[in-house]
């Protein structure tokens, strides 16, 4: 059975989706006014956990991102590059794209961009006016009337009424009947370039909020299983989401609400407007592999503070060689008879999945993974392990690895592909065909392999 926090009701709860065996998911994604800092990324990882894991465990997921094309801060930024919207916003989405490569995080199934759902935009807008829950005011804006959605309040934890201008309430100077009320569509202002649509209120663009609620349930129905984002996201954007789609379609909108806690430097959310961010670029050229990074933004639980520290990197890339170095080991294996592993490593699959299934324990899973790694070392040391126990150790490392990550995503030439390159040598050399095991030897170099030969017969090394 698998428990997550379920934002909304404040407590752990068993996860159903609405239909067996499929899973409906939703994650607020990037605004690409400039590159990913690694607190968003943190934010991408924790949804490729889940995602696989719910994959691992038999789930069709049906994942959707949005990619916030217009706002505020993607208009100002390309105006001041001169660029166009498209052009400059293409190439950070672009950038976002290789951001999420470089750390193996698969792709959601659609990528939405809000500029493509301007004319739904409208018309949800319409049918909120229609229903009473919005108004236009004299400036050609739409507002959503918060005092008329009287489920208000309830994700975030919040009464309404207490709600004032302040740090978390926005007033921006559109006109507005209650200061709690937000826009669904803002009208054209002066010295905001070229860059509006036509509506029944006149020119103008959509609000953030309503793009989430439009294009979610252009893909997966009025109704879906999760949504995800960062705790910043909470309020006011997910609070804003359901109001509008539950006011515009009358229906539940979302079951479970998943969040995740903050990436730290210093104490302090990495973010833009603090200036304290580092993007992926930046660890990469300082010399950090993907693997590490990607390592130490999944191992912390995701609804844990993560305070980013170098060392974290550098302990990460540890843990990952050492699971690399078994897993070189147990390819090298050739002993006849061991000793039998299948019941330590079924229970340690079993655990890894268990510690999961509660909400995503990452670490407590991995504790799983390394007990079984120092038990097949020590076996390994003893030559107590047989090439059957190796092979099946072999496929129990690709089982947890579905879910890390890590060593698919180390750029390692097939462990078959050596095997076969190592006998057909042997077979050349057995035909006294020098020049053929040269060649095969001076491939295997160029794949960074060095043989050595054992009296278990011809082993291969990775050169450090
Ligand atoms: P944005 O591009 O600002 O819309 O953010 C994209 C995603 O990153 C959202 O889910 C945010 O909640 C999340 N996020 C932003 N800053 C951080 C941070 N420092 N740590 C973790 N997640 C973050
Ligand atoms: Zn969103």
């Amino acid at each position: 059975m698998i428990h997550f926090y379920n934002t909304i009701n404040r407590k752990l709860e068993i996860f159903t989706p609405l239909e067996d065996k499929k899973v409906k998911l939703y994650t607020c994604g990037p605004t690409v006014y400039n590159f990913a800092h690694i607190g968003n990324l943190r934010a991408y990882m924790f949804e490729d956990l889940l995602r696989r894991f719910l994959e691992f465990s038999g789930y069709d997921v049906h994942h959707v991102m949005n990619i916030t094309d217009i706002d505020d801060k993607t208009i100002r930024r390309s105006m001041e590059s001169g660029e166009t919207l498209e052009i400059f916003t293409e190439k950070y989405t672009q950038a976002f794209f290789n951001d999420l490569d470089t750390l193996n995080i698969r792709r959601a199934h659609n990528y939405p961009r809000a500029t493509e759902f301007i004319t739904q935009m409208i018309d949800t807008i319409k049918v909120l006016i229609d229903k009473g829950f919005a108004y236009s005011s004299d400036d050609g804006s739409v507002f959503f009337k918060v005092s008329k959605f009287l489920a208000y309040g309830k994700l975030a934890n919040i009464n309404p009424d207490d709600m004032r201008v302040g740090s978390r309430v926005e007033n921006d100077e559109y006109e507005k009947e209650e200061v709690r009320d937000f826009a669904l569509w803002k009208g054209k202002k002066d010295g905001e370039g070229d860059i509006h649509w036509d509506s029944p209120w006149g020119r103008g663009r959509p609000g953030w909020h309503i793009e989430c609620s439009v294009m979610s349930t252009h893909y997966l129905g009025s109704h879906f299983d999760i949504h995800c984002g960062g705790v910043d996201n909470i309020f006011p954007h997910h609070e804003n989401e359901i109001a509008q789609s539950c006011a515009a379609t009358g229906d539940a909108f979302v079951n479970y609400w998943l969040h995740n806690e903050h990436l730290l430097v210093d104490g302090q959310k990495m973010s833009k407007s603090e200036n304290n961010f580092y993007t992926l670029r930046d660890l990469l050229d300082k010399g950090m592999s993907p693997e590490a990074i990607r390592y130490t933004l999944l191992i912390t639980h995701y609804r844990q503070k993560l305070n980013f520290t170098f060392d974290k990197i550098k302990a990460s890339q540890k843990a990952i060689n050492r699971l690399r170095e078994l897993n070189r080991r147990l390819n090298n294996i050739s002993l006849e008879s061991g000793e039998d592993i299948s019941k330590m490593t079924n229970l340690m699959l079993q655990n890894f999945n268990d510690r999961l299934a509660d909400d995503l324990n990452i670490s407590g899973a991995l504790g799983e993974v390394f007990i079984w790694v120092n038990k097949l070392f020590a076996l390994i040391d003893k030559q107590k392990l047989s090439a059957e126990s190796a092979q099946s150790g072999i496929k129990a490392f690709k089982k947890i690895d579905e879910i890390l990550g890590v060593i698919e995503l180390i750029d390692e030439p097939l462990s078959e592909d050596i095997d076969q390159l190592i006998v057909d040598r042997k077979q050349a050399r057995a035909d006294k065909n020098w020049a053929l095991a040269d060649e095969i030897r001076d491939k295997l170099d160029g794949l960074n392999i060095i043989l050595e030969d054992t009296p278990q017969g011809t082993i291969w090394k990775k050169k450090t």
